[in-house]
């Protein structure tokens, strides 16, 4: 419901300022402490050819070692075919718990031929909905259904400096309704800072050219100061980054970072990569509005075309007998809105009925003209055996006149020759007996 929509079915609203203290001021507490014991999750995905550094970017962005020697990340592994593999681990800061879950596509953009390399990506984005949908609509629901959607992906751009492979504008063209993506040009420390902010000119043309939706971070301040400070970190978009597990001394301070004979690359330096603007926007500041963006646009897109018969590309599969385009068009919506929805079934519900209606009729009036034809069949049929009958009748009168003419003809000439009538003949014959 809008705010107006709101305004206009509640009862005038009074405002009363009370002069002691209720207890209700606490509220924002009570949710707090049920949050903290609940505990957060939040399941990220990221995609790029192996090699790009996303097993250590990952690993420097939580400082936790997510990828081990017990799950090494994509370059480290044999299998090159597009696999989907996840990986769970709880991290514990200051008392709040968050369950990372890592899902990892080994294998993507590797082969020699990658087309369709997303579909297992695409598959398990939307099996992850199906499971949520069904959880939803099961009779005994738990209040709260274990989310395991994907609330972001980050796509790792190779430092190419030469704008987006048309893999990647497929991959994000494919998969921008959904789910987050956020692109990352990974391994910044290969471009210098000129090279770069070209390339991230490069690919944001690129971007809008091919009409691709990547994740906005919204504001999240509602002061000035962090409204430009939000600013600052979003004109970094896309963000480049350097990763690093080592830890290296400079001046005594020890630092994240990668050492080479002319310098170090900070990995936590805002003047030498934009880890932090993304680790901050990522984890403190976006987090909660990337899992919000998942749930109430991403996640209810895959719900209308679920209720609309759609396939994955968002057509209506062949052989389906569903709602017209119009209808389907209509149901995409960017924001859940329960009556349009309603409106919308009841819609869809009254379409099919009367399609329903119009085949039922259809079937009526087929076997209606069928009957008919059976009908005058069988009275062609009878009428030529009757005809075959009456023929056949004929020809046997026919021939027997003949033969009663020709009988006749036998007698006059036997009467002839013996000069005696059968009749007379018969007559003196009775007589003498
Ligand atoms: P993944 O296959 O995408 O997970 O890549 P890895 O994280 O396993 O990294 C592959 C190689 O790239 C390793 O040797 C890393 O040390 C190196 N690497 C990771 N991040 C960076 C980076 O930001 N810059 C540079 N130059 N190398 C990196």
């Amino acid at each position: 419901f809008s705010k107006a929509d709101r305004d206009r079915t509640l009862p005038e609203k009074k405002t009363k300022e009370l002069d002691c203290y209720v207890g209700f001021a606490n509220l924002p507490n009570q949710v707090y402490r049920k949050a903290l014991k609940k505990g957060f999750d939040f399941t990220l995905m990221v995609v790029g050819e192996s090699g790009l550094g996303k097993s250590t970017l990952i690993n420097s962005m939580f400082l936790a070692d997510v990828y081990s020697a017990e799950h090494p990340g994509p370059s480290q592994r044999v299998k090159k075919t597009v696999q989907v593999e996840t990986s769970c681990t709880l991290l514990k800061e200051n008392g709040v718990n968050l369950t990372l879950t890592v899902v990892d596509t080994p294998g993507f953009g590797d082969a020699v031929d990658n087309s369709n390399c997303w579909q297992p990506i695409i598959d398990y984005i939307e099996s992850r909905y199906e499971e949520y949908l069904n959880a939803e609509s099961r009779v005994n629901r738990k209040s709260q259904p274990l989310d395991t959607r994907v609330h972001c992906c980050l796509y790792f751009i190779a430092p190419s400096g030469h704008g987006l492979k048309p893999l990647d504008v497929e991959f994000m063209q494919r998969l921008h309704d959904k789910v987050n993506i956020i692109p990352i040009i990974a391994k910044a420390d290969t471009m210098t800072p000129e090279e770069c902010a070209h390339f991230k000119k490069q690919i944001l043309n690129e971007v809008a050219q091919h009409k691709i939706k990547i994740y906005e971070f919204p504001d999240t301040e509602d002061d000035d100061e962090g409204k430009a400070n939000g600013k600052k970190l979003k004109d970094r978009v896309p963000m480049a980054v350097v990763g690093s597990n080592t830890i290296v001394e400079i001046d005594g301070k020890k630092i994240r970072g990668r050492k080479y004979p002319w310098g170090v690359a900070e990995v936590e330096n805002l003047e030498h990569c934009d880890f932090i603007a993304l680790r901050n926007m990522l984890i403190r500041t976006h987090l909660q509005d990337l899992k919000d963006v998942t749930n109430n646009v991403h996640y209810e897109n895959y719900r209308c075309r679920k209720l609309a018969g759609l396939g994955q590309d968002g057509k209506q599969p062949r052989n389906s007998n569903n709602v017209s385009q119009s209808v389907i068009n209509n149901t995409f919506m960017t924001v859940w809105n329960p009556l349009a929805q309603m409106e919308e079934e009841k819609r869809e519900h009254d379409a099919k009925m009367k399609k329903m209606e119009s085949e039922m009729e259809q079937v009526f009036e087929m076997k209606v003209k069928e009957k008919k034809q059976k009908l005058k069949d069988s009275e062609a049929d009878l009428q030529k055996r009757h005809e075959q009958m009456r023929k056949s009748l004929e020809a046997q009168i026919k021939e027997l006149d003949e033969k009663r003419k020709a009988l006749e003809a036998e007698k006059s000439t036997w009467e002839q020759a013996n000069g005696i009538s059968i009749e007379e003949l018969r007559r003196r014959s009775l007589e003498r007996e």
